[in-house]
């Protein structure tokens, strides 16, 4: 796919069908729903599975023309060197752990995770994969946890649901020197407010679930090779795909191992709405990173409020960070009623956040943290996160602010 890459974040995405080889002059790619690829002659079937054509498709578990497009943009928004799309965030984040480590290696990954990346780590413990989970917001926590057989470190930019931010130049550093793999799960923040690249992540998650697609209709999940890293240097790469440029080995073993034997695949159709959703990535993220931070001002003065945990208020311990890298706070906001018993009424008051799990849809959503989402992870493991029981959780939507504050200001009278 050709497209200027000298062109502004939005204007290369909503040009990109357009300018990357259009179909009957379609300005949008079109979903292809054929599972089957055929060929005149055998010769050029052969060259698409022994990876000898550039491009090529074989059968949809691997990807279609469709799919191919919406990694394109992704690679595109990352600034990276490739990316493969997943049927959700899970299914990347599961292929990155399942076909690059092996029992024996061991993963430092943040305290600080969304819930069920944090209950994989249990299975890859069963698979003898070791795990180590540290405080990320100071790498020398990160660097006191290596060990000779440390192959991967794994962070989020922004936590959910404390909002933590990782010392992600630190950790970066770090990774480089000792040849570590550095994977960012980049979800909250989205590649419009942060690149993983800019502090050397080597590979980047993004649940297209949520900032991407935006609309809370259609599941997915990338995963993106930045060109960072040296896979000629990684013990883990199969023989098979040793070859050619070393750049593209990381990519090749996650589409065969990773997406074409565990069948994560992502279909056409939502590939085209998340690719809808990408189009307006940047429009909403400011929109609700602006609600977002004049809510959380607003619920840092109220006297029911005990904590707020936003990265664009001063009191966030990574405000610093969060100013000078990220272009906003995005949509995710917490916080902590200095009377946790009311902590179930205040979501019942709101009429307009809806009661529900999931994030970055339009539509606020709200949720008590420790009752649900958290739940089974249980009170010690809530402890080392920082989840306190009244804490509760905001993804902020696209309603107009003045409408939140008046909703806010009625549940939190009397709480
Ligand atoms: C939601 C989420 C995921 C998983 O994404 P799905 O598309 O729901 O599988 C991974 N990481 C983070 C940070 C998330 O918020």
């Amino acid at each position: 796919m050709t497209t200027p890459q000298n062109h502004s974040f939005t204007t290369q995405i909503v040009h990109a069908d357009r300018l990357g080889g259009a179909e009957q002059g379609a300005i949008h790619k079109p979903i292809h729903t054929s599972v089957q690829y055929g060929y005149e002659k055998v010769e050029d079937l052969i060259a698409v599975f022994q990876g000898t054509a550039k491009g090529g498709f074989n059968y949809a578990r691997q990807g279609t023309p469709t799919t191919a497009a919406l990694e394109a943009k992704i690679t595109q928004m990352e600034r990276g060197y490739g990316s493969i799309v997943f049927s959700t965030g899970m299914a990347g984040i599961c292929a990155v752990f399942l076909t690059l480590l092996k029992a024996g290696d061991h993963l430092v990954a943040s305290q600080f995770v969304f819930g069920n990346t944090n209950s994989v780590f249990g299975t890859l413990a069963d698979l003898g994969i070791e795990v180590t989970t540290v405080d990320v917001t100071d790498a020398a926590n990160v660097a006191a946890a290596l060990r000779p057989n440390t192959r991967m470190v794994f962070v989020e930019t922004i936590a959910n649901p404390g909002t933590q931010i990782p010392d992600l130049e630190g950790i970066g550093a770090l990774c480089q020197q000792r040849g570590v793999l550095y994977v960012v799960d980049n979800t909250v923040a989205s590649p419009y407010l942060f690149r993983a690249a800019t502090v050397g992540a080597g590979l980047v998650v993004n649940s297209l679930t949520k900032s991407i697609g935006g609309q809370g209709d259609a599941l997915g999940g990338a995963i993106t090779d930045t060109g960072l890293y040296d896979w000629s240097g990684y013990p883990n790469i199969f023989a098979a795909y040793r070859k050619g440029d070393a750049k593209g080995w990381g990519l090749q073993q996650l589409r065969k191992k990773g997406l074409r034997d565990m069948g994560g695949t992502l279909s056409s159709h939502a590939a085209h709405q998340l690719a809808l959703g990408a189009e307006t990535l940047s429009l909403r993220m400011d929109r609700t990173s602006a609600t977002a931070l004049a809510l959380a001002q607003w619920l840092e003065e109220h006297p029911a409020v005990s904590r707020v945990l936003y990265p664009m208020l001063p009191s966030h311990p990574q405000h610093a960070f969060a100013r000078k890298h990220l272009k906003a706070g995005s949509w995710l906001l917490s916080f902590e009623l200095r009377n946790p018993d009311q902590c179930l009424a205040v979501c019942n008051r709101l009429q307009l956040p809806i009661k529900a799990t999931g994030l970055a849809d339009t539509r606020t959503l709200i949720i008590p943290v420790a009752h649900t989402i958290f739940w089974e992870a249980g009170p010690a493991v809530r402890a080392t996160m920082g989840i306190a029981d009244s804490m509760i959780r905001l993804s902020v939507g696209l309603e107009e602010v003045e409408d939140l504050l008046a909703d806010f200001e009625q549940a939190l009278a009397g709480a």
